[in-house]
């Protein structure tokens, strides 16, 4: 389902107490005068738009059972100002088994690494810099899908599919997707040569297994900036782009942001 959809779904709800469904891994957008937003455990905050209501954007995890359940605005003292009844749509995400050597297996991320990524998708700075539509960081068709139940070597690692693979050669160069502020630029051991972007109010793209970066940690990037090269660093079998789309913290489907984009024949 296209974002589009969420904000009249969101507005349905509010005036006829309708259900808006949104599958896992998907972000429900949530459009409000409100402060806060939380389903679960999980509260969001609302910023101002220009020339528009407060808007959060509210994750649903892979892993969040489908469902009813509600969301619930707050002002900014934490009074309650609506529900909004949403319900979570089973995505059916496939299996996928990854034939994985024994090098690879015993990669072990450089001190720091984890963290430095950590922190990059829960960053939620007050600027607003991501404007859509997105651009695809490479022109080039998925050959693994966002959410596939990941399987090594036959068994269940427990872990699934954080982003989308492109299937794009060593050497091309890959894009940013929205403007933002490069906040990683490092040759990681697991995550291999990545790019982080800190679009703001919350939102993230990574952009990992590169061969080499074009710009430092700091720098403020345009949607099509190109910022590194595509490789085979890192946990990678072969040359390919993996790239990730964080919202508050959460992997999110980067196919509901850039919709269309070919699966591999
Ligand atoms: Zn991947």
């Amino acid at each position: 389902m296209l974002p589009r959809c969420f904000v009249l779904g969101i507005a349905l709800a509010l005036l006829a107490e309708a259900q808006t469904q949104v599958k896992q891994g998907e972000v429900l957008r949530v459009t409000s005068g409100g402060s806060t937003a939380q389903v679960l455990e999980k509260t969001i905050r609302l910023f101002p738009q220009p020339g528009s209501r407060n808007l959060g954007l509210m994750p649903i995890s892979v892993t969040q059972a489908p469902g009813k359940y509600t969301v619930i605005v707050r002002d900014s003292h934490g009074s309650k100002v609506g529900d909004i009844p949403i319900e979570v749509v089973d995505a059916r995400y496939p299996r996928q088994n990854i034939a994985a050597s024994k090098a690879m297996k015993s990669l072990t991320p450089l001190p720091g690494e984890m963290e430095a990524v950590r922190a990059l998708n829960n960053t939620v700075s007050e600027k607003r810099m991501w404007v859509e539509p997105f651009q695809t960081p490479t022109s080039d068709c998925m050959n693994s899908l966002f959410g596939v139940m990941r399987y090594h070597n036959g068994k269940p690692t427990g872990n699934f599919h954080r982003g989308v693979d492109l299937r794009s050669p060593m050497g091309r160069p890959v894009h940013a997707i929205s403007p933002g502020i490069v906040r990683i630029s490092q040759m990681f051991r697991l995550h291999g040569g990545m790019i982080g972007i800190d679009h703001g109010q919350g939102m993230a793209s990574t952009y990992l297994h590169m061969s080499k970066l074009a710009v430092p940690e700091g720098t403020v990037v345009k949607a099509g900036d190109v910022v590194g090269y595509v490789g085979a660093t890192g946990f990678a079998t072969g040359p390919h782009l993996h790239w990730g789309l964080y919202v508050n913290g959460v992997p999110v489907n980067p196919s509901q942001w850039i919709p269309g984009v070919p699966r591999c024949q």
